[in-house]
């Protein structure tokens, strides 16, 4: 097992740390739905990207299409 040779003070622990913070995301508009999303993502909500839609969203798909 690897052991510390020196000490971490709480100063050099925290000023460490400092830099470990979150940060939020930066959502965007859709262009469609006006739901935020993720930039450079398909928006979840509608299935759109860059003004066309790119995924058909599970309630749209008719799944009794070839049943007979
Ligand atoms: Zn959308």
């Amino acid at each position: 097992m690897a052991v510390q040779q020196n000490k971490v003070s709480k100063s050099r622990r925290n000023n460490r740390r400092a830099h470990d913070a979150l940060v939020a995301g930066n959502p965007n508009e859709c262009t469609n739905c006006g739901e935020l999303k993720r930039p450079h993502h398909v928006c979840p909500s509608c299935g759109h990207y860059a003004d066309r839609e790119v995924v058909a969203l599970a309630d749209e798909i008719d799944l009794d299409e070839d049943a007979a």
